[in-house]
């Protein structure tokens, strides 16, 4: 009997995970993985597309390409789990495993911040980078804000990355001087665990003219104002949003979240229910929430589900490294790199923006896109 491991999300967790398996011990596994979506894209796509820098249309990976021995990849919604019979129900039947593992990601809610949805854009869903794409090129002048409302949110450097670009496309539309950005950040910097970051990054928006409000959440929008979470105010013309999140509604509904997100152990990825794993932004596991730590904790939960399995080397704790690169502007890239959990300390040491790290971050997507979908 092959063991029935089942993986609900096919984003940087789902993929790394099921790829591993396919790999390692595709005579021993049956392996099902379920998303509702049609194709993956790179979250940094999305700023890419908002700026005129690319189309959704190139960025997408259809989940058609991804063909890997012992592994189903089914496109069903996912309407209850049931993490204690380790059963899932969809829109299209009912799934039983030995193995769950949750990489549903996080969700926005845009409901969180009364008026955002009315009187915002949002640059975070695909389809609000594809709105914006239409908006900023009229965008030439009046108040701009990049606004995150509350924390956390994935890839804490993106919305520094957003000010930053945006400077450069007000620049080149020759209209920087009619108008202002504004970054408001509920986190003390714009990356807390490496202060060496932040400080770069603080230099590049303060040479930008970018004023940054750190320390602040979005309370509310109404038409052309913005009100911040100590009541203060501020106009704006163009507001480019960072909703809150939380794990999708189905995961909250299973009774497996506590404040929004699946715990785990940090080191195994475990949670509280035998043979259930929750992997990548779902989960509350000691790691910012992006691509490179769910693809991280999904080699931990394939090397552990492997030596269950007798083979292999035993899984080594999860160790919180990874890379993260900045877009910096003028075709320049910075890199981060994270060390959250191999040591006493979490770490965070930044590399100078160059042209080097834009071969390096196209090197990142294009080994994946290799890896999982043979593109
Ligand atoms: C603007 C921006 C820039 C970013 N830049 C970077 C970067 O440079 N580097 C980096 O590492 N990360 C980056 N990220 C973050 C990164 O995209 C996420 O952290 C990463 O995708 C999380 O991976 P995951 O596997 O946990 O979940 P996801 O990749 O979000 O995958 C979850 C999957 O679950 C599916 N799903 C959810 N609910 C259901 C349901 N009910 N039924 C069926 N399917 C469902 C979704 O369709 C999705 O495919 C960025 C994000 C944004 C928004």
């Amino acid at each position: 009997m092959k063991t029935r491991v089942l993986i609900l999300g096919a984003g940087f967790g789902g993929l790394e995970l099921s790829t591993m398996l396919s790999e390692e011990v595709a005579d021993q596994v049956e392996v099902t993985m379920i998303d509702r979506n049609d194709a993956f894209v790179f979250g940094y796509s999305k700023l890419d597309v908002m700026f005129g820098r690319g189309e959704m249309a190139g960025a997408r990976l259809p989940y058609e390409r991804f063909v890997k021995p012992g592994v189903r990849l089914l496109r069903e919604e996912i309407t209850a789990i049931d993490p204690v019979g380790k059963r899932v129900t969809t829109d299209a039947g009912v799934h039983e495993a030995d193995v769950l593992v949750v990489a549903l990601g996080a969700d926005y809610d845009m409901d969180g911040t009364p008026g955002l949805a009315e009187h915002g854009d949002e640059f975070y869903s695909f389809e609000g980078a594809e709105r914006l794409a239409g908006v900023i090129p009229g965008f030439t002048s009046g108040d701009a804000i990049i606004g995150v409302c509350d924390a956390p949110f994935k890839c804490p450097p993106a919305p520094s990355e957003c000010a930053l670009l945006l400077h450069d496309d007000l620049v080149a539309k020759g209209v920087r001087d009619a108008c202002t950005i504004t970054f408001v950040l509920p986190l003390p910097s714009p990356v807390p665990p490496s202060p060496e970051a932040s400080k770069v990054i603080g230099a590049e928006l303060a040479d930008r003219d970018v004023r940054f409000i750190p320390g602040r959440r979005i309370s509310s929008l109404r038409d052309g104002v913005t009100v911040l979470d100590d009541g203060s105010e501020l106009p704006f013309d163009l507001f480019l949003g960072v909703p809150r999140h939380r794990a999708p509604d189905v995961v909250i509904e299973s009774g497996m979240t506590e404040d929004g997100y699946v715990p785990v152990d940090f080191y195994t990825l475990k949670t509280s229910y035998p043979d259930v794993y929750a992997v990548g932004d779902v989960a509350t596991a000691g790691v910012p929430k992006a691509g490179v730590f769910s693809e991280g904790a999904a080699k931990v939960v394939a090397r552990s589900i492997i030596a269950d399995l007798g083979r292999g080397e035993p899984a080594e704790p999860h160790k919180g490294q990874g890379s993260c690169y900045i877009e910096f502007g003028l075709d320049r890239v910075a890199r981060v790199d994270i060390d959250f959990l191999s040591g006493p300390e979490r770490t965070g040491s930044i590399h100078a923006a160059s042209k080097e790290f834009v071969a390096e971050k196209d090197e990142f997507g294009s080994s994946r896109r290799a890896r999982w979908f043979g593109l």
